[in-house]
C-alpha cells in the first residue's frame, strides 16, 4: 500500500501532527489524486475535538480537495491523468437504497461513506485530505473548472455546495428574498450563490463589521442581529432563511421573518438541541428544515454554475505547519473566509 504524508489529529485534545498514512491501492474503478489544496471547514475542527462522537485516532481530516489525478484504475472512464478534480464530503455510499437510486446518495439511508471519519468498505477509518494523495472511486470524484483559481477553488466542495443545494431545491432566484444568517465560510457563498441566482439576498450578521464585504459579494441588505430593531424591522419578509450559524439562536426570533409559506433552512450544525416555539410555524405556514450538503450530480452542477457566475471562495492560504493557528482563527471568526491549506507545504 503507497504511504504518504499527511497531517494528523493524535487525540481530541493534542495540536495536529506531520505524520505518513497508508492508502490503498488503486483499484478498478479508483482515481488516484495528487492533493494540490485542502479547505478547513469548521467541521474538521468539531470531528478532531470529538465534538460528534467517539473518533480512532489518529485522524487526518479535510473534506475539501482539490488536486490532479495521476493514475486511473482499469475500468475508469470518467477522468484521465492531468485532469483537475474534486474531492468533497462523501467518498462512496450503498448505491443501493431508496435515496442512492434517485441520485441522492448523500441522503443515503446506510450512511454514506464520509471522506474522513467514516467506516470505509474494508473496515478501514476513512482519512482526509490534509495529506498528499487520496484514493476516491471515480463516482465520488468531481471535475473542477479551470476557470475557477485553483488555490480558492476547494471550499466550494463543502462550503459551495452545502449553501448551493438549499438555495436551488427552495428555488432562490428572481422575485424571492433570501436572508443568510452568518457571513463566515457557508454564508459568504451562500451570498454569492444566492444572487447569482437571482434572488434579493440580505445578510444577518451579528455586527456590521462585514457589511462592505457583503455588499460585494452580491448582499443588497445588510443587518445586525444584535439590534433588536432588526427582527421588528424584518417580520414576515423573507421566503427563505438560510442559517449558517454554528452555535445556539433564539429560532423563534429568525422565524418571524418569514413570510407565508417561507422556510427557514439549518445548515450550521450546532451540537445542542434548538428550542422552537410551534407557535412561531403555525402564522404564515412557516416551515423549519434541515439540508445535508448535495448530491455527486448537485455538486458538479454546483461547481459548473460557479465557473459560469464567476463565483469562487475568498480564501487565505496557509502552509500546513500553520494548521493549529488556523483552527484557533476559525474558531474566533477570524477569518475572511476560508482558510486553504497549500499542500505543497505538507
Ligand atoms: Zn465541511
Ligand atoms: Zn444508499
Amino acid at each position: 500500500m503507497p504511504t504518504v504524508s499527511a497531517y494528523a489529529a493524535p487525540s481530541a485534545t493534542e495540536p495536529l501532527v506531520p505524520i505518513t498514512i497508508e492508502r490503498r491501492e488503486t483499484g478498478p474503478n479508483d482515481v488516484l489524486i495528487a492533493i494540490r489544496y485542502a479547505g478547513i471547514c469548521h467541521s474538521d475542527i468539531h470531528l478532531v475535538r470529538g465534538d460528534w462522537g467517539p473518533v480512532t485516532y489518529p485522524q487526518v481530516v479535510g473534506h475539501e480537495i482539490a488536486g490532479e489525478v495521476v493514475e486511473i484504475g482499469s475500468e475508469v472512464s470518467r477522468f484521465a491523468v492531468g485532469d483537475r478534480v474534486g474531492v468533497g464530503c462523501m467518498v462512496n455510499s450503498c448505491r443501493e437504497c431508496e435515496n442512492c437510486r434517485a441520485g441522492m446518495e448523500n441522503y443515503c439511508l446506510k450512511g454514506n461513506t464520509q471522506t474522513y471519519g467514516s467506516v470505509d468498505r474494508d473496515g478501514t477509518i476513512t482519512q482526509g485530505g490534509y495529506s498528499t494523495h487520496v484514493v476516491v472511486d471515480q463516482d465520488f470524484v468531481l471535475r473542477l473548472p479551470e476557470s475557477i483559481p485553483y488555490e480558492a477553488v476547494a471550499p466550494l466542495l463543502c462550503a459551495g455546495i452545502t449553501t448551493y443545494s438549499p438555495l436551488a431545491h427552495w428555488n432562490a432566484g428572481p422575485g424571492t428574498k433570501v436572508a443568510v444568517v452568518g457571513m463566515g465560510g457557508l454564508g459568504h457563498l451562500a451570498v454569492k450563490i444566492a444572487a447569482a441566482m437571482g434572488a434579493e439576498v440580505t445578510v444577518l450578521s451579528q455586527s456590521l463589521s462585514k457589511q462592505e464585504d457583503g455588499r460585494r459579494f452580491g448582499a443588497s441588505h445588510y443587518y445586525a442581529t444584535s439590534d433588536a430593531a432588526t427582527f421588528d424591522e424584518l417580520a414576515n419578509t423573507f421566503d427563505l432563511i438560510v442559517n449558517t450559524v454554528s452555535a445556539p439562536l433564539k429560532l423563534d426570533s429568525y422565524l418571524r421573518m418569514l413570510r407565508l409559506d417561507g422556510t427557514m433552512v439549518n445548515v450550521g450544525a450546532p451540537p445542542e438541541p434548538l428550542p422552537l416555539r410551534v407557535f412561531s410555524l403555525f402564522a404564515n405556514r412557516r416551515s423549519f428544515a434541515g439540508s445535508n450538503i448535495g448530491s455527486i450530480a448537485e455538486t458538479q452542477e454546483m461547481l459548473d454554475f460557479c465557473a459560469e457566475h464567476g463565483i469562487a471562495p475568498e480564501t487565505e492560504l496557509i502552509a500546513a505547519d500553520g494548521i493549529n493557528d488556523a483552527y484557533e482563527r476559525v474558531l474566533a471568526s477570524d477569518v475572511r473566509y476560508r482558510f486553504v491549506i497549500d499542500i505543497a507545504t505538507l
